[in-house]
């Protein structure tokens, strides 16, 4: 019998990010056949039309209280939306927003959690979710024990759905905010001018660690992310070096990405930056040392000097691109 599966989807600047289309495919496998709600939160955010993505249903909730995430007014709103859609799994991504909402509303209802996964096999009589353990070092499958239940996905790992375009019916549900309810108001965001790509959604990441030597010493790297589209990331030794910004850091204190291609430049490759890139589906490493441990999660190396290699690199790929 087929199933009632939520997604929340993941909204950022008032878009509804890639990962939700992501979210709706593994929603319509796990559905077979059932339905597949999606619920949209925020405040006047722009949204697609979710029924070609795979939708059969959006609730959206559209409230000045939910103009940025707080956990208590999203908490409030997915309680609504989960109550009136009575769903056997709900979906979250595993962005910033998604790893701290899902336990919230999986506490509330008492569910158990998957959290983080990068793949999904449907093809036997209960779902295998696969997910990362001992920070990436390995992976292992786990099916949920009771439903409902909640799942975290991570993003750019899960095919978005293929199938014929469906025609969404859209649920417009109001939910009152009183200030009681909220244990924290948002007052004001600052934005980082870091610019560029978003790295958790990007299809190709530059990353420079401590042998980039300097903040000057990106410039090759961001002009090789021009060319290419690719957002810069960083390694911690690059950030605690002072030469870029934390919100550049790729691995277990930093953001986990998983892009078609990374190109670690002067990047040991310490396991603790591993666990942020590893599951990258093409890894090229340049590093002049032919010892570093990232060569051992490379599927290609190059042993050179950045400074020299990777203005090579970006003065063929503008022959072919640009
Ligand atoms: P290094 O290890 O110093 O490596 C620099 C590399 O650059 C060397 O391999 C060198 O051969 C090469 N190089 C130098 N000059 C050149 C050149 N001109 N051309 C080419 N190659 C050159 N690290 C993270 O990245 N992310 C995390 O989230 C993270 N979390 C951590 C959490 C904890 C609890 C701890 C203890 C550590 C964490 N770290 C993290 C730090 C991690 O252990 C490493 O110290 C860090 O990743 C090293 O950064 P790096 O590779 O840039 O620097």
């Amino acid at each position: 019998m087929g199933k009632n599966i939520l997604v929340v989807a993941d909204v950022r600047h008032q878009n509804v990010r890639q990962v939700t289309n992501e979210m709706i495919g593994a929603a319509n496998e796990l559905a077979q056949g059932g339905s597949v709600h999606v619920a949209v939160l925020g405040h006047e955010v722009n949204i697609p039309d979710l029924g070609a993505k795979g939708a059969d249903d959006v609730w959206v909730v559209n409230d000045e209280s939910l103009k940025n995430y707080t956990p208590s007014a999203y908490r409030k709103a997915v309680l609504e939306i989960y109550r009136q859609v009575n769903p056997q799994v709900i979906l979250f991504a595993h962005s910033a927003v998604g790893k701290d909402l899902a336990p919230v509303v999986a506490m509330r209802l008492g569910l158990g959690q998957i959290s983080d996964v990068t793949a999904l096999d449907v093809s036997g009589d209960k779902p295998l979710f696969t997910r990362p353990i001992y920070a990436g070092k390995a992976f292992t499958k786990v099916t949920p024990k009771a439903e409902p239940y909640a799942v975290t996905i991570r993003p750019n790992n899960l095919q978005p759905y293929s199938g014929s375009a469906k025609t969404a019916q859209t649920h417009e549900v109001t939910v009152s905010f009183e200030t009681p309810d909220l244990a924290t108001v948002v007052r004001e965001v600052v934005q980082k001018a870091t610019g560029g790509v978003d790295l958790t959604e990007a299809k190709i990441i530059i990353s420079g660690g401590r042998g980039v030597k300097s903040a000057d010493g990106f410039a090759p790297l961001k002009e090789l992310a021009d060319v290419l589209g690719a957002a810069v990331g960083a390694s911690r030794g690059a950030c605690d070096a002072g030469y870029c910004d934390y919100a550049l850091q790729i691995g277990q204190t930093g953001k986990v990405v998983t892009p078609d291609l990374y190109i670690a430049c002067g990047i040991s490759g310490a396991i603790q930056h591993l666990a942020g890139m590893s599951s990258s589906k093409v890894i090229v490493a340049i590093n002049k040392d032919p010892e570093a441990p990232i060569f051992q999660v490379a599927d290609y190396g190059i042993v050179g000097d950045l400074f020299e290699v990777v203005p090579l690199l970006t003065e063929e790929f503008k022959k072919v691109l640009v």
